[in-house]
């Protein structure tokens, strides 16, 4: 038996493709806007949703995979997991999926801890749950940078085939606080337009390991 999860921070691939990924959502503003410009575009994404923001936003939900997004599970509550004991980070797991079920999610979720962090206790709950674990190789820093420009230039510097780029759609920030998404939008619709000039094709992360 595997004693640590599959960990994936990209994919080895030389096709230029790449996978949009969006933590914490979703929000009623944000992550509309950006379904919107989305299906303008005809492109899919993957949100890591967490279980109570699943709760309170079950129509966006829908929406996402009726719009052929996929949903990965980012936690129940988005504590940090390395404080958690076995049967609690059991729960905040197994309940995210069961929500993301009851809404019509088929096939494997994905999992991302919060804060893209997870200790032992995790990884034992993580290999019996089967979970593959998606981190990402172009971080991108917007939940707390607020400059379209350098989230662009953190994102056009790091990028190859087979990326994972992580984005955030909630209306907080790591530490609770209100926070416009005003600079991740404005990057998200630049990139819609850049990355397909140098090539990259936008999918899914299971469409991506898959690939
Ligand atoms: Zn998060």
């Amino acid at each position: 038996m595997r004693v640590f999860p599959k960990f994936i921070y990209k994919v080895i691939t030389k096709e230029k493709l790449v996978a949009l990924t969006f933590d914490d959502g979703p929000h009623p503003e944000f992550t509309v806007y950006l379904l919107d410009l989305f299906k303008k575009k005809g492109i899919r994404a993957t949100f890591f949703v967490t279980g109570k923001n699943i709760e309170k936003h079950k129509d966006i939900i829908i929406r996402m995979i009726k719009d052929g997004h996929e949903l990965g599970n980012h936690s129940y509550s988005h504590k940090n997991l390395i404080f958690k004991k076995k049967n609690k980070i059991k729960e905040e797991i197994e309940k995210t999926d069961m929500l993301l079920r009851e809404l019509g999610v088929k096939g494997k979720i994905l999992f991302r801890p919060p804060f893209g962090r997870i200790l032992f206790a995790a990884s034992h709950v993580l290999v019996a749950l089967n979970k593959k674990v998606i981190m990402w190789n172009v971080p991108t820093k917007d939940y707390k940078l607020n400059d379209p420009k350098v989230i662009l230039k953190r994102i056009y510097k790091r990028i190859k085939p087979g990326s994972i780029i992580v984005l955030h759609d909630s209306g907080i920030d790591r530490v609770g606080n209100k926070i416009n998404r005003q600079a991740t939008i404005i990057a998200v619709k630049a990139l819609l337009d850049e990355l397909p000039k140098r090539g990259y094709k936008f999918m899914t992360v299971s469409e991506l390991i898959n690939n």
